[in-house]
Order: C-alpha cells, then structure tokens, then sequence
C-alpha cells in the first residue's frame, strides 16, 4: 500500500464550539478522511491487510462485493489499480448497468470489471457455496467482503487507536463511528475501546450479532453501544436538516462531512450532547471515516 502514500498517522483535531462547552466533554475528530484522495478514511485501514495478504499469496486479482454508491468499490478500484491487481465487483441489482453511477463510472476508469447480479443473487455474497461458485467463474480471485470486512480489516481498523492513543496518552470514554457492516467498530471494540456504533441504516438492530462474528475468538474486548435512530430514512437517505447540520458543522468547524455516514454520526452525537448522554470530563473521539467521493455535489461547502 505504500505507493498509495497515506497520510499517517491522520491528524486528530479537537473540536470546539458552545454545544461541546455545555456538554463538558472533550471531543476530538480523528481525520482519517485525509489519509487517501480515493482509498479514503476506514476503507485504507480496512484494506490493508486483505491486499498485503493477495500479494503474499501471489493472486493477481481481487473480487468484492457493492452497491452502486459504494466507498468499498470505489477505494478497492483504485488501490486495485495502483498496485497493480485486476480487479472485480460484483454489483449488487442489475438496473445499476443501465446507467452507471459516478461512483461505478470511476471504478470502470479504474480498470475494476463490474459484474452485476440481481439483488436476490446479491444476497448470497455471504454464502460459502456461492463463494465457491464465483470464484471458479473468475479464476480463484482473492476475495475480499463487501465493505472490506474482513478479519483482517480488524488488524488495520486497530492501528488508528494505537495513532490515537499515542497522540492523547490515553484510552478515550468511547470512540464514534459510523456502521454500515461493522467493520470499523468492531475493528475499534477489538483493542478493548468503548465504541458508539451510529447505524447509517434502517434497522441496524442486527450490526449487533454481526458485530459479535466479526469479534469471534478476540478477547479484552471494549463496550458497545448502537444508535439506530439516526438513519434519516434510511441507508443513503437524507433529510434537508441533515444537509443543514453539515452546513452549520463546516461553519464552526471548516471540516466537509458527506450525508451517507460521518453526518449522521456527528448529528447523533450533537443531539446525545444535547440529551446529557455523556458524563463532563469525558473524553470522545469521532472518527471522519472519510467516504468524501459519495459527497452530494449540492452539500459541498
Ligand atoms: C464504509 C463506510 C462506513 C461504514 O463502515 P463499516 O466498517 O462498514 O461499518 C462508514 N463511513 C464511511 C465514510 C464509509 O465509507
């Protein structure tokens, strides 16, 4: 990964305006958006490993999964295409070839083959014998999961809280971050750190037993504590006050958010800060995820 040249360890900048005075507490974003233009934030960390791994193991090229808006393929595409692996998504809902998102253009420009399969086929990406099957079809590729949740995107997902901790000198009340597959947090619960897991989807209820899988065999493990009520409607949802509140958050503090996942995050939190969710003193470090790609072109500020 290294001819990607991260940017690392990713600053952490502490936040403050009259809400976070009120609450007391001490809120810091750690900027894992900066690490990488197109393998941004949670989706570098996530990766890491899995294509170190595809390396080792001599394979030439890496097959995932994802939807049409999906960072994963975007990122996998272009650290793909940067390290020299062909690369293949299998895409979720035939429509999407119809007219390809911006998010697929790019990972066609990016030399990525895109498969695309119903989305009942799409449900099966878990399922060992459909793993079997496709990767017969594309010649035994390296494959990694939708989202890169991989077990081994916990190892990576690890190395921001050693970054963390060793800028702040301690283990912080609870980190933030946003869930789509759980990946990060579980990543984050894995060195024994608190975690608010903010789902960026309806019904995040079963990130839970997911979550729990991903952790199988990890002990020391930290606390974590799911919000599921801050969708905005649903996964890629957005609702014209979340766009405002990422308005109001560059004002006070010159940082981009995107609606997908770290604007519900940061929204939840504001709102926990309203309802006196946290103890003053205590210390909470978001995590900017990155995902600046699926930014809608009318909420850049
Ligand atoms: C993919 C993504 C997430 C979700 O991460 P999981 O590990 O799948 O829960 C959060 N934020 C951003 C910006 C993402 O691209």
């Amino acid at each position: 990964m290294d001819i990607l040249i991260p940017t690392l360890p990713s600053p952490i900048q502490l936040l403050t305006d009259e809400v976070i005075l009120k609450a007391g507490i001490k809120l810091y974003l750690k900027r894992d958006d900066l690490i990488h233009p197109d393998v941004s934030g949670n989706k570098w960390r996530k990766l890491k490993y899995s294509l170190k791994e595809a390396k080792n193991l001599g394979k030439k090229t890496i097959l995932t999964f994802g939807g049409a808006y999906s960072n994963h393929l975007y990122a996998t595409a272009a650290a793909g295409n940067a390290l020299g692996f062909k690369t293949i998504g299998v895409v979720r809902g035939e429509d999407a070839s119809v007219r390809l998102s911006p998010t697929l253009a790019y990972c066609q420009e990016q030399n990525m083959h895109l498969h695309f399969v119903s989305r009942q086929e799409y449900r099966n990406r878990h399922d060992e014998q459909y793993l079997r099957e496709i990767s017969m079809q594309f010649d035994n590729p390296y494959m990694i999961p939708e989202g890169g949740t991989a077990a081994l995107a916990l190892k990576g997902v690890g190395e921001m809280t050693a970054e963390v901790e060793m800028h702040l000198g301690i283990k912080p009340a609870y980190y933030a971050t946003a869930a789509g597959t759980g990946g990060t947090a579980a990543g984050i619960l894995s060195t024994g750190n608190n975690v608010l897991g903010f789902a960026a989807l309806k019904g995040g209820d079963f990130l839970k037993g997911d979550i729990e899988t991903l952790l199988q065999g990890h002990v020391g493990l930290g606390n974590l504590q799911l919000m599921t009520e801050y969708h905005f409607g649903g996964y890629a949802k957005w609702t014209p006050e979340l766009l405002a509140f990422m308005s109001e958050f560059y004002v006070k503090h010159g940082v981009q958010l995107e609606q997908v996942y770290t604007a519900k995050m940061l929204y939840g939190i504001y709102d926990l800060m309203d309802k006196s969710f946290f103890k003053p003193g205590d210390v909470v470090v978001a995590v900017h995820t990155g995902g600046l790609q699926g930014l809608l072109p009318q909420a850049r500020l």
